[in-house]
């Protein structure tokens, strides 16, 4: 393999997904436990469980070991492309990682998608609902960058998935995405330029709220039953029965939010954008003759990445937290260089000296 390798996890209520993520967003294994009811170290453990499994090595890479007449090999120092298109059952190696560790000389980083309300400064959850007992105030990062000994990035499991489509998945090529999902909640987020938005309260690109003409049946995350989550998200639907109308309500609403926002592509994912067509052309003809004449013709496009989605993007943040940290330290070092100035400092502040 050429390219770093970062390690992804997907914390949810009833799974945790684990996964190897190339610097493109291909997925080069995975592999999921059930999460554990006792608590958020408890699953942050089973995670990095998980994780140390995933790495080690496959029955290929030992044949290969073997044949080569050495021990010791990761899977990530050697070509991982024979890995790719492998599925599950392939890589499930029980047992085969005791004692490998991580591989921490190849897996550059870990991002992580996790629920509830996350502050990406501390890798703290803020605040979460009780879809996983005691997660509220759980020390993400630090627990698992403890545990593993990677450097962590976390991030809502959301804003992970639609960065994992925003660079890699339907809106990979497209400058700026709004990507939402409609799911047991709705939410949503946007990226710019490659970059995720997370705005000045962490809430950029979040739609839930947005009111609606009408009262849902059930409430909202916040409490209201005008806003968008109310009469869009599964559990609405559920009540209802009516797929076509909540596609309606959340076109319309898509208009006068993409009047706002004006991006390249929406992104529609979530387990309620699995059920296609019913929903989807609801959505995309109530916002088409809604939208402003120029705003119709942004595309509106499926999600592509399934549950893969929230992998990849986390592991792309970690990338871009890695690529920051870097720049971060090559900034250094030339202001080092540029105090005192010395005929090195030339050398130093040449372009090929910036990595
Ligand atoms: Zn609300």
């Amino acid at each position: 393999m050429n390219g770093p390798v970062f390690a992804a996890l997907d914390v949810g209520g009833t799974k945790i997904a684990a996964a190897l993520v190339d610097e493109d967003g291909t997925v080069l294994r995975r592999d999921r436990v059930p999460t554990p009811r006792e608590g958020a170290d408890a699953v942050l453990r089973a995670a990095a469980r998980l994780l140390n499994d995933l790495s080690g090595t496959t029955d290929h890479d030992r044949r290969d070991a073997a044949d080569r007449g050495r021990d010791g090999v990761t899977p990530y120092g050697r070509d991982g492309a024979a890995d790719r298109g492998r599925d599950d059952a392939a890589v499930r190696r029980p047992g085969g990682a005791a004692g490998r560790g991580l591989g921490r000389t190849a897996v550059r980083g870990l991002g992580v998608g996790a629920p509830g309300v996350v502050d990406p400064a501390t890798g703290r959850v803020v605040s979460a609902t009780d879809v996983l007992p005691g997660w509220a105030g759980a020390d993400v990062r630090g627990t698992l960058a403890a545990l593993t000994g990677l450097p962590v990035t976390v991030v809502n499991d959301v804003r992970a998935m639609a960065y994992g489509e925003a660079r890699a998945g339907a809106g990979a090529g497209h400058h700026r995405v709004l990507h939402v999902s409609v799911g047991t909640g709705v939410g949503g987020a946007l990226t710019v330029g490659g970059r995720l938005e997370h705005g000045a309260h962490g809430t950029a690109g979040e739609l839930a709220h947005l009111l609606v003409p009408e009262e849902g049946p059930i409430p909202c995350g916040c409490g209201r039953r005008d806003h968008l989550e109310a009469v869009a998200s599964g559990p609405a639907i559920a009540v209802t029965g009516d797929t076509p109308r909540a596609g309606a309500l959340l076109g319309r609403a898509l208009a006068g939010l993409l009047a706002v926002l004006d991006p390249d592509a929406v992104v529609i994912g979530g387990g309620v954008a699995q059920i296609g067509a019913p929903f989807l052309d609801a959505v995309t003809t109530a916002f088409r003759h809604e939208a402003l004449p120029p705003l119709r013709a942004t595309p509106i496009l499926p999600a592509r990445l399934g549950t893969d989605a929230p992998l990849v993007g986390a592991a792309l943040l970690a990338h871009n937290a890695l690529l920051a940290h870097d720049a971060l330290l090559a900034h250094d070092a030339l202001l080092a260089h540029d105090a005192p100035p010395t005929p090195a400092a030339e050398t130093a502040t040449s372009p090929g000296s910036l990595r």
